[in-house]
């Protein structure tokens, strides 16, 4: 009998994984609680670093694809001091590729390929049950055992609890995410700013970043201190409880403007110009954490 496997999580990790495993011949099985690969908005995006996530993509067999879609020009990365003073504006030389960019929804698309991914299937519970293998439970209420279950859901994972007791850690900063779209016709002197990839201007317990993705969409973070709401907990997502009505960007935009008061106003303008806004408390989950091994 094959060995069954799922993979939990259809982010970058888990979908590579499941590419290697599937070029090795090994079916697997991606289990993922949006409904569909387009069900939200699928973030900005990322730097692929050669050695690390590149060598990913060459185990799954990918690297064509990846060179064909991502954007060297993208590593770009201007910095300025809130007063708008340029501290450094690099370039990279014609054939740099030690990180280029990629959009998150072009390397999902990519990743995608053949994998069999189940959506709309939020898994609450991993068991592992010895040599009868490894019980998966559903929100829905059903159950379905695998001999392997690999854990790639992310910080907030429902499969680590199985072998490991940490859990995400707020940082202290949250980042606000805004974007711009159509920036080089739209907003042509924040298209110079931006450049080819990123701004990032830095403050005190303070900065703004902008990167650019394909097709003129840039995204920008605002990132400060703030102390987590009242009805945070430590072990779930963060509560938007501290937050002004997310949905309510006129009010979110103005306590941003509050918050970065006397920076340059051509940096400002990257808030002014936001469209809808989002908030992302930082909590990673810490990396070395003993785990227990276990069957399955
Ligand atoms: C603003 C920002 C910028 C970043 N930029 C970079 C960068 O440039 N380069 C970089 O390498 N990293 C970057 N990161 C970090 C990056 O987000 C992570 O490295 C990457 O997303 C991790 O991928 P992952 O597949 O492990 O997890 P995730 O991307 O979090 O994917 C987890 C998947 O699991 C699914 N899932 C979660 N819970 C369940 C469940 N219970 N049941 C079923 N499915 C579930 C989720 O829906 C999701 O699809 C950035 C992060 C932020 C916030």
């Amino acid at each position: 009998m094959r060995t069954r496997i799922a993979v939990v999580g259809s982010g970058p990790a888990g979908l590579t994984f499941a590419r290697v495993l599937h070029r090795h011949g090994h079916p697997v099985t991606v289990l993922e609680r949006d409904a569909a690969p387009d069900a939200r908005p699928p973030g900005g995006t990322l730097d692929l670093h050669e050695g690390m996530g590149q060598l990913a993509l060459e185990k799954a067999g990918l690297s064509a694809e990846f060179q064909a879609l991502s954007r060297p020009e993208g590593q770009a990365m201007r910095i300025l001091d809130p007063d708008g003073t340029v501290l450094r504006d690099w370039r990279p030389r014609p054939g740099e590729l030690a990180n280029p960019e990629i959009d998150r929804g072009q390397l999902r698309d990519m990743l995608l390929g053949p994998v069999e991914v189940r959506w709309g299937r939020r898994v609450t519970e991993v068991v592992p049950k010895g040599r009868d293998g490894v019980l998966v439970r559903f929100a829905d209420g059903q159950e379905e055992t695998f001999d392997l279950v690999i854990g790639a859901d992310g910080a907030w994972s429902r499969v680590r609890p199985a072998v490991s007791s940490a859990t995400p850690q707020y940082t202290g900063v949250t980042f606000v995410e805004t974007s711009l779209d159509d920036i080089d016709s739209r907003h042509p002197r924040l298209a110079r700013l931006v450049g080819d990839g990123s701004v990032a201007v830095y403050g005190v317990n303070r900065s703004l970043v902008a990167q650019r993705n394909s097709g003129g969409h840039v995204k920008v973070y605002a990132q400060f201190r703030v102390p987590l709401g009242r009805q945070a907990h430590p072990d779930r997502e963060p509560a938007p409880d501290h937050r002004p009505d997310p949905d309510d960007a006129e009010a979110v935009r103005s306590r941003l403007l509050a918050l970065f008061d006397g920076w340059d106003a051509s940096v400002l303008d990257l808030l002014r110009q936001g469209t809808a806004f989002v908030h992302r408390p930082s909590t990673p989950c810490p990396l070395r954490t003993p785990g227990s091994t276990s069957p399955g």
